[in-house]
């Protein structure tokens, strides 16, 4: 296993949407193992593919009672709103409210290329949408009002140069 280098914005690769999984080998195995890993390193509850630079449609999720593989990620079902903070390991975790739906249902295929359907409400329901959205080529910041997306972009850069 092995940490990644986590892709930042505005990098090209986390707007592109992702291409589908189709080999589930044990290359694929190897490659979640050090998406988990990179996302434990960096503290994050949820890491996609393109976060790592890979152009696929794959994430992992440790959130609160949820761990799972994600590959062809769908959103099947959604039901009420929730606003809270949200951030994002690809834009320096700079905080922003964003409005999602409450609960969620997700359809993907595990590690091994099965199908399952999972449900989330909350927190792991913002994760799953989250993720999903990196799959697309979608950031939480693409959500906001265009002054508040300039504002959270203007601080991560900020705080970058400061590193
Ligand atoms: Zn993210």
């Amino acid at each position: 296993m092995s940490v990644r280098k986590i892709t930042e914005y505005p990098e090209a690769v986390l707007a592109q949407a992702g291409k589908p999984v189709t080999e589930f080998d044990e290359e694929l195995e190897k490659l979640c193992a050090d998406m988990f890993e990179t996302m434990y390193e960096a503290e994050g509850v949820g890491l996609a593919a393109p976060q790592i630079g890979l152009n696929l449609r794959l994430f992992v999720i440790d959130c609160e009672d949820i761990k799972l593989v994600a590959a062809n990620p769908e959103i099947i079902e959604t039901s009420g709103e929730q606003s809270s903070q949200e951030g994002c390991l690809s834009v320096g975790k700079v905080p922003a409210v964003v409005t999602r739906a409450e609960k969620v249902r997700l359809k993907a295929q595990n590690e091994k290329g099965e199908w399952f359907e999972r449900e989330a409400e909350g927190y792991a329901a913002r994760a799953f949408l989250h993720e999903t959205d990196h799959c697309d080529g979608k950031l939480f910041i693409d959500h906001l009002p265009k002054m508040r997306r300039d504002m959270v972009v203007k601080r991560f850069q900020k705080e970058k140069r400061w590193k």
